[in-house]
């Protein structure tokens, strides 16, 4: 495995959040009774004209200024030709030669601190196809069309990620920034935002690419990182076998955890892309670019810049807690409420809260603790009336609802104790227990500290103020 190097670049789709489809007044809500929401442009009737959505556009000129990309003062709409019963007109409106908008990046972070930045070679717009039913009809396939026309922004990557983990990283990026933006609701489940992966791996060292294989419409960061992994396998097993990795394109199975191959380039469709006719060119002014620009609210990248700056936290921590504006907004309300301890707000944003919310499917808007009872609980912590683990036991106290953290201490008892009197009591009843330890120590078993330590605030149960525990029983011991 050490010797190959894994390339990835992904095509993702995100579905925009207008109310009206991309050339059609149809509406876009999700969930309604199948072909209830497709107009005679979506089914292609003939004599319909397609009239080019203008909310679309300005969705997808604020993607572009976001990312750094040229905006393309004039853009081809394209037909791809292709058959498929789920497309009414036998071609989709897509671009081609000429997309909206041009070259950017974006910035990733990883784990170990690391910083990447991810070419984005190209975001062009297109409309969506309808949908295949399999499920509810035997011996035939029903077709829904309320999907036919929604517009997305499919954001094409440069071959620049190194490993499941980058695309995983990068995807989130791309989701985070759309939902900044406020032109793609990204919800995963209901397909607003789906990627394919296009997959290669070459020999360390080597310049040129391999040949890859695209997965087709991953829709969770879980299923993008376990197709990869499987794909990556599969070409090095190939490629080691002697054989040769075939392009192709292919689909991930969830449920077996493996990649099967849909179709091979020799079946590939020839889309037969010519400029659509019934569509003039888009030209963009560049006053309209300036209106969109004057609209940006801070990005994820420049929020975590600030972090970084404002808050001192490390890029990784400052990329995790700016990954959607709630948990951003959240975490600046539990920082202001702890002055100075900005890395504590981070651990308890980023460890409990997320930890609990996780366990209960829940989102960060929908939590039972909120930004503001959470401050109180680390003030306790801050001001020395609970230690941090004591702080652990309030907190799911807060969660399951019985009251802020102030009355949860009270009621519990579990104020800190910090009078020196009261722990040197306690200090002197554990020596006296347990003379054979207090020997061993003396005769240099110094690992034994951690045993007193521990029976100190077992006998306390835990409320004993470990820094005093720790100064006054090194008095005592020695
Ligand atoms: P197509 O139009 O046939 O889908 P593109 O050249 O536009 O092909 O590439 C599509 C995606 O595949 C892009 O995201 C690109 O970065 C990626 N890609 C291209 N070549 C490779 C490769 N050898 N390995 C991995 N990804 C690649
Ligand atoms: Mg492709």
């Amino acid at each position: 495995m050490m010797e190959w190097e894994t390339v990835i670049g992904l095509e993702i789709h995100a579905q925009l959040s207008t109310k009206s489809k991309i050339f059609s007044g149809a509406s876009t809500a999700y969930g309604a009774e199948p072909n209830t929401q497709a107009c005679a442009v979506d089914l292609g009737l003939p004599g319909v004209l397609p009239v080019l959505n203008r909310e679309a556009v300005r969705m997808a000129v604020k993607f572009g200024l976001a990312i750094g990309a040229p905006i393309a003062p004039r853009s081809i709409f394209a037909r791809k030709n292709y058959f498929y019963p789920d497309l009414p007109k036998g071609y989709q409106i897509s671009q081609y030669e000429l997309p909206v908008v041009g070259r950017g990046q974006v910035e990733i972070e990883l784990e170990d601190g690391e910083t990447r930045t991810i070419g984005v070679t190209r975001a062009h717009l297109e409309e969506d196809a309808g949908k295949s039913l399999h499920e509810d009809y035997h011996g035939m396939t029903g077709v829904d069309l309320n999907r036919a026309g929604t517009p997305l922004l499919e954001i094409v990557s440069e071959p620049d990620m190194r490993s499941a983990r980058e695309a995983v990283a990068y995807m989130k990026k791309i989701h985070a920034l759309v939902r900044y933006l406020e032109i793609c609701d990204g919800n995963m489940q209901e397909g607003s935002f789906r990627c394919d992966a296009n997959v290669s791996v070459r020999r360390k060292g080597t310049e040129k690419f391999g040949t890859r294989t695209e997965i087709k419409n991953l829709n969770s960061f879980r299923f993008l990182e376990r197709a990869i992994h499987f794909e990556v396998e599969r070409q090095i097993d190939i490629l080691e076998g002697g054989g040769a990795v075939v392009q192709e394109t292919r689909l991930f199975d969830p449920d077996k955890g493996e990649t099967r191959s849909m179709r091979s380039k020799e079946e590939a469709n020839d889309y037969r892309y010519f400029p659509d006719p019934d569509l003039l060119p888009l030209d963009i002014e560049p006053a309209f670019i300036e209106q969109v620009r004057g609209s940006l609210p801070e990005l994820p990248d420049e929020k975590k810049h600030r972090f970084m700056n404002d808050h001192g936290l490390s890029a990784y921590d400052a990329g995790v807690l700016t990954a959607s504006r709630e948990m951003a907004e959240y975490f600046e309300q539990v920082a202001v409420a702890v002055e100075g301890q900005a890395k504590l707000a981070a651990n308890w944003v980023m460890g409990d809260l997320t930890g609990a919310l996780n366990r209960e499917g829940r989102e960060i808007t929908d939590s039972p603790v909120s930004a503001e009872a959470l401050g109180g609980l680390l003030r306790r912590i801050q001001d020395n009336t609970i230690s941090g683990k004591i702080a652990k036991e309030v907190f799911e106290a807060m969660w399951a609802g019985e009251g802020d953290a102030d009355q949860v201490i009270e009621r519990k008892g579990l104020k800190q104790i910090t009078d020196t009197g009261a722990i040197e009591q306690v200090i002197d009843q554990v020596i006296a227990d347990n003379p054979s330890q207090l020997e061993q120590y003396r005769s240099g078993k110094d690992k034994l500290f951690g045993f007193f330590v521990g029976q100190v605030m077992k006998r306390t149960g835990g409320k004993a103020n470990p820094a005093q525990v720790n100064d006054l029983l090194k008095q005592k011991l020695s």
